[in-house]
């Protein structure tokens, strides 16, 4: 495999090439203008690059790549670049090119029969949303990066999200793709059929490949029809096994709506809200653990209400929750929603904070939290687990904050061995070490560790396929 520090900057042939293709106001090589393009939110990858390019049409990604490859320039994708795991920054050695995807940013079509969207790969994903609610559909994906992820790195990364209970990851949701791929060819269909078993899926493979075989530029998503009635409750319950009980309870119990959230916030995440992010807890006394159950319904008016407070009410009466609190409008139905989403955000305000992204069969969360929590505190006595996510898909953030009386520089040293913990406990219970947020630069070091000889050469040549010469994304997901 070849690695970024393996390739030397582009020739001015090359850079005469790629300004030729898109343009030269869409060669960017000015420091300052670059700068945010080679850090992310977090500032915990940062990186430099020869430049970065803007293409504005597929044929566009296609000839770069192809012109990259035959000059042997290493070629970041870049979508929103709300990653969290590194994949969309280039590395310290400057002579990569990150080529960002923001321009490609035209919905194509909207099928209102066959409740498709076709769209380019720059498309921001709250602009998706929008387009298909105007048009009476939900788009399927949504996460708390909405506002500048796009739906390119949605599929790149195989993004889960707020809804998957209800919709599926992003794999789940796409029916046709095209991608660029080094040879400057774009291959793949933008077919809206349900049905087509016509050879290998070659869709599949670039769903989730991070950008390491090529760039996806447009895809086909299932849309789904509108809900039109919509209850939320902030529910809390004494522990993690109440919380796992209740997703049970409220499927079994629905007569005519469905389940489309169920999220698990512990009471540190709360707080840490409250104090620094103006929330509010919407319970009138504290609970040990919260969970957001949302249900929808397409029935009449006051449907998914209907089932909500019956579902409650027997649950209340089962001793299975302590409190609730329903949203009564839509302003109380965005606070209890921004609590949640606002989890992240609040963590930085407390010093650092060590991040994994884990998932278990949902039966074994309780168990997930009890031994994680309990492993965190051998390795760093005093740290404050803050756990916290997708209950209902076995999805939970088992992020970290740090010990009052510690610096941040001595708590992120340990990084290392607390997410190794979490992991590894992950692992024991038939869990993943990457739910949702892809291996990146972050977890390449993990794939000799959950993946066998065997899948890892099957990788391996998947990737020389596509990209013989190792230009696309090195030193991301494949050790
Ligand atoms: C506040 C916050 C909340 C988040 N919540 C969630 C969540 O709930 N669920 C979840 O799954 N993720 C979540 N994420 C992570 C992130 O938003 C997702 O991974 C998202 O799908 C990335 O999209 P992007 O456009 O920002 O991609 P980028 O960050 O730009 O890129 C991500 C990866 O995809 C590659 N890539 C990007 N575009 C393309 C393309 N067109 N073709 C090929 N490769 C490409 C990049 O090279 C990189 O490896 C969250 C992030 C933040 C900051």
């Amino acid at each position: 495999m070849k690695r970024p520090e393996d390739f030397a900057p582009p020739s001015t042939q090359a850079m005469e090439r790629f300004a030729a293709i898109v343009g030269g106001k869409h060669v960017i090589t000015d420091e300052e203008a670059m700068r945010p393009f080679l850090r992310e939110w977090r500032d915990r990858y940062v990186g430099r690059a020869a430049c970065v390019l803007l293409p504005g049409a597929e044929e566009e990604v296609a000839a770069l790549l192809r012109t990259a490859n035959e000059h042997e320039v290493a070629i970041v994708p870049q979508g929103g670049n709300t990653g969290l795991v590194g994949g969309q920054i280039p590395y310290q050695g400057g002579n990569e090119v990150v080529m960002s995807l923001k321009r490609l940013n035209r919905i194509i079509d909207i099928d209102e029969v066959g409740a498709t969207m076709t769209l380019q790969a720059g498309v921001i994903l709250a602009d998706a949303q929008e387009a298909a609610r105007r048009a009476g559909f939900v788009f399927p994906i949504d996460l708390a990066a909405a506002g500048s992820c796009m739906v390119g790195g949605n599929l790149a990364t195989n993004a889960g999200g707020l809804n998957v209970i209800a919709y599926g990851v992003a794999r789940e949701n796409c029916l046709g793709l095209r991608a660029a791929i080094p040879s400057g060819a774009l291959i793949g269909h933008l077919s809206a059929l349900r049905k087509d078993n016509t050879g290998h899926d070659l869709r599949d493979l670039f769903i989730g490949a991070e950008g390491t075989l090529g760039i996806i530029t447009s895809a086909v998503m299932k849309l789904h029809p509108a809900f039109t009635d919509t209850a939320l409750a902030w529910v809390g319950v004494e522990t993690p096994e109440e919380a796992v009980r209740l997703i049970t309870f409220v499927r079994t119990r629905l007569e005519r709506s469905t389940l489309t959230a169920m999220e698990l916030v512990c009471r540190l995440g709360i707080e840490f809200a409250v104090r620094h992010m103006g929330g509010r807890d919407p319970l009138q006394e504290p609970a040990p653990w919260y969970v957001l159950i949302q249900l929808s319904a397409r029935g009449a008016a006051g449907s998914a209400m209907h089932d909500m407070e019956e579902i409650l009410g027997q649950a209340f009466e089962g001793g299975l929750v302590i409190d609730a609190a329903l949203a009564q409008n839509a302003s109380q139905h965005e606070a209890f929603w921004k609590l949640r989403e606002d989890m992240s955000e609040a963590q930085k305000h407390e010093g650092g904070s060590i991040k994994s992204d884990i998932s278990v069969p949902v039966a074994k969360i309780p168990e997930m939290i009890e031994r994680g929590m309990a492993e965190v505190l051998k390795i760093v006595p005093g740290a404050r687990p803050v756990p916290f996510g997708h209950v209902g898909d076995g999805n939970l953030h088992f992020n970290i904050s740090q010990p009052q009386d510690m610096t941040k520089e001595d708590f992120l040293a340990r990084w290392e061995d607390v997410t190794t913990a979490i992991n590894e406990v992950a692992l024991s219970l038939g869990g993943s070490i990457s739910a949702e947020h892809g291996i990146g630069r972050m977890k390449r070091h993990w794939m000799q560790r959950i993946h066998t000889p065997a899948e890892l050469a099957a990788m391996r040549a998947i990737k020389a396929h596509f990209d013989p010469k190792g230009i696309m994304n090195p030193g991301k997901l494949l050790p």
